[in-house]
This record gives C-alpha cells, structure tokens and sequence, in this order.
C-alpha cells in the first residue's frame, strides 16, 4: 500500500484483530440467530455483548473512533486517519463497532454532542456514551415526508417557559428500542416560517422515559435482514427543559451537519472490511468448487469477477484514506466533496463484491450460511441511510462543475472550428 501505517496504529490493528479472534468470531452464528428470532434487544440475550464491551474497555480498545477525547476520557484520541485501517477490521463482522464502542449512531451522537454540547451537557450526556454507560439514538427521518430533505421536517417544537414541547413521528430510528437507550437526539422546527429554510431548526436531548415519547412499532428492514430495530417513535405533548437543546435555537440544522462527516467515513471504512471478508470467501469457495473440468477461479468469468473485486477493493482504500486524511486536515465542511464520495464507493463496494461472492457461491450465496446475502442487505443501507446516494451524487456534481467553471482553462483541449 502506498501509506505505511504508523507503529501505534499497528499495534492497534494486532490488537483489534486478536480481540476478534479471540472473543467476536466465535459469536456470529449467536448474534445472527437473535437478529432473526427477533431477540437482539431483549436484556438477557444480549447480555454476552455488554460482556464484551466490558472487556474491550478494560484492554483499551475502546472509543478509537473519536478525536476529541479529554484527558480523563477513554481512548486513545486517534485521527481519523489512524482510526480507518482499525475500523476495517471491525468492519468484519457486523456488530463488533459495538463492543469497541464505534457503533453508529452513538459515533454520530458522539461527535455532535462534542461540537454542539456545553460542559453541562457534555457532562450529562456526552460522558456516560464515552463510559459505555448507556446507548442512544439520532430522530430525524419522519414518515410524512421526503426526509433526505432535512429542510422538509416537520416535528414540531414550541418554547413554553423553560420547557420546549414536541409534537411529531419520527420513523426508522436505530437503536431507541435498545434497553439500554437512555435519549434521543431530535431534530424539528421552532421556526417553520423562517424564510430561510435552514435556519428553522432546532436540536434537542429527549429522554427516552420522557412522558408522551412513545415506541409504536418495529420496522425490519429487506424481510428481516438487519433487524435490530429501526422504530417508528409517536411524540404528543413531550416536554424537555431548555436546557436540552443543544447548539442554538433555529441552528439545529447546522449542528446536525457535525455529526454526517465522520459518520459518513465510517460507512466507507468497515465497508472495506465487509468486502475483504466476501474477497476471502470468493476465493477460498473458487478453488474448492469444480465445474466443467475446472475449478471455478479457472473461469474466465469467475476470475474477472475475483480481480474486478480486487481492483475495487484497493481502490477504495485508498479513497477512504484520503477521505479521512482530508477530513483530519481540513474539518467536515471542506472534506465534504471526498465524505460523498467515499459513502457512494462504500455502499457500492459492499454491493458488488457481496453480489459476485453470493454467485460463487451458487444457492448456498443466497441462504444464512455466509455473512453474504446480509452484506448485500447492508449495502442497500448504506446507500439510503445517512441520505440516499442520489443526493451524494449530486453534491458531488454541484461541487465539480463550480469548480471548474472557466471556460478558459479548456481551451487549449479544444481544436477551434474553422
Ligand atoms: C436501516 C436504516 C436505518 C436508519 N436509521 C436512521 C436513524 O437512526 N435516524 C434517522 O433519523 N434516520 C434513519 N434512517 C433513515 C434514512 O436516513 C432515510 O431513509 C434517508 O435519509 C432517506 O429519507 P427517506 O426515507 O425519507 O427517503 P426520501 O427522502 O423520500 O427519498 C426517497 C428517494 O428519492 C430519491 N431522491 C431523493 N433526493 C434525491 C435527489 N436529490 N436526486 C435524485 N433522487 C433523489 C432517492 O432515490 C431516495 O432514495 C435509517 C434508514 C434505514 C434504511
């Protein structure tokens, strides 16, 4: 590769990899099988998963995806150029970012509350994520409206005294059925009238216990697939202190954007690690298997289908690191054409690699004897989640043609007519 990764970096990567060996593989077939008995937030069942969050904090390994740390505070403050090689071996496996404590959305939560928080609240809901204390969730998408928008949100908030009180649905929040959820990060309007359109948003912490905050049903995702509990929330009359919001009133839409950046990154970085894992298994399935008097990587097909993914793989890599190196150098709002793209590679890694393992693999691709066919799940989330690859597509767009806007610098390609 062409980066040389530090020598602390490595010894965390030595680390990370021995903890999965030692304590994560052993447990897929158990974590997937909760996933599909409809029991992964039920207390008891999960128990063995707060164990190994535990025992991940004790060795160290533990908030390495966040910049930001105190002093006082566990981790290691690694950049998010360090953190990118160690979250591809996470990536692995599906819910090891949660015994690391680098699970979306409590990442994203992490980092907004870093920017947006005041000691106060930095203290109250900041530190007890960083502890492992509790989990939490990020309530933006509603089910009325087309919520990759986030100017069209409709939640109400109103200020009444010292208290804001909410009014809305909230669809497709990860992680609030969790027993450990103890808030929400919410965003709504204060200010719908506002004539610009950015500045009628406010974010508030709502607890979870809040009377009126109502969990009215599950929604699986893809027939099951990735479960785990992505709820729609009913909030009628819900009331918060003041001193919940976080950032200023009406610039909640600006504070949201502090916590797409890394979040966006993530996806990029654990999706290279979910296509090694399918690389490895393509392969490995292709020397095994003879068709037609050859074994299945001596197919033309086959082979093309093992150095597309290979190629794609690599290259990707690559862009992730740039991605974060930028990100690192320059801060959210400047990286924001390289966070796009590596969010499309991402979820478009994921989903061709997995989708020419699957065929490699014939019928057994398709059934839950591999990680495949939930990889390929995944993929479709990535593209959706964290707003859809189309409007990525489009920033990216935006972006390039105002930056190449002069007419000049093309005419030296150009052979005038006559
Ligand atoms: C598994 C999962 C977990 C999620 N977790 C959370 C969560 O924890 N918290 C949360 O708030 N949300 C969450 N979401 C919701 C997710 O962020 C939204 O689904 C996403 O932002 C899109 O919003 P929407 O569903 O309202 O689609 P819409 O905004 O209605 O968009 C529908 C489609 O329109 C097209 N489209 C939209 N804009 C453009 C454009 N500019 N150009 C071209 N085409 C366009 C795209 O094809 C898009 O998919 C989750 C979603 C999934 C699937």
């Amino acid at each position: 590769m062409l980066v040389n990764y530090s020598d602390k970096v490595n010894e965390l990567r030595a680390r990370v990899e021995k903890f999965m060996d030692d304590h994560i593989y052993q447990h897929t077939r158990r974590y997937a099988e909760l996933e599909a008995t409809g029991q992964i937030n039920d207390p008891d069942a999960i128990a063995f998963v707060q164990e190994l969050r535990m025992r991940a904090k004790e060795e160290g390994l533990w908030n390495l995806f966040f910049p930001h740390l105190r002093d006082d505070e566990p981790g290691h403050g690694l950049s998010n150029l360090e953190f990118a090689p160690i979250f591809e071996i996470m990536g692995k496996v599906f819910w090891a970012p949660e015994v690391f404590n680098c699970n979306a959305p409590n990442t994203g939560n992490m980092e907004l509350l870093h920017f947006a928080a005041n000691e106060e609240q930095r203290q109250k809901w900041l530190r007890p994520l960083l502890e492992g204390e509790c989990t939490s969730c990020f309530a933006m998408t509603e089910p009325d409206v087309a919520s990759s928008d986030a100017t069209n949100i409709q939640t109400s908030i109103v200020r009444n005294g010292d208290e804001y009180v909410i009014n809305g649905r909230k669809w497709f929040i990860s992680r609030a059925m969790h027993p450990d959820c103890r808030f929400a990060i919410l965003l709504g309007k204060t200010d719908p009238n506002n004539p610009n359109r950015h500045l009628q948003q406010t974010m508030l912490v709502v607890p979870m216990d809040s009377p009126g905050l109502q969990i009215i049903r599950d929604t699986t995702v893809l027939n099951g697939h990735h479960s785990g509990g992505h709820p729609e929330l009913l909030l009628r009359n819900v009331r918060v202190p003041v001193a919940n919001r976080l950032g200023e009133e009406g610039h909640g839409f600006a504070v949201m954007q502090s916590r797409m950046g890394p979040g966006r990154i993530h996806y990029g970085m654990r999706a290279i690690g979910m296509a090694e894992v399918a690389m490895q298994l393509m392969t490995s399935r292709s020397k095994e298997r003879v068709a037609f008097g050859k074994h299945l990587h001596q197919h033309g097909m086959t082979a093309q289908a093992i150095a597309r993914s290979r190629i794609e793989i690599d290259q990707a890599r690559l862009l992730c690191l740039n991605t974060a190196k930028t990100l690192d150098e320059v801060g959210v709002k400047a990286a924001r054409k390289e966070i796009a793209m590596i969010k499309i590679v991402g979820s478009e890694l994921v989903k061709n690699v997995s989708e020419r393992a699957i065929r490699v693999h014939g019928a057994m691709g398709l059934s839950n004897q591999t990680p495949l066919a939930e990889m390929l799940t995944w993929s479709w989330v990535m593209g959706i989640g964290d707003g859809p690859n189309e409007v990525h597509l489009e920033a990216i767009a935006k972006m390039e043609v105002r930056d190449n806007d002069s007419a000049a610098s093309v005419k030296h390609y150009l052979t005038p007519g006559s």
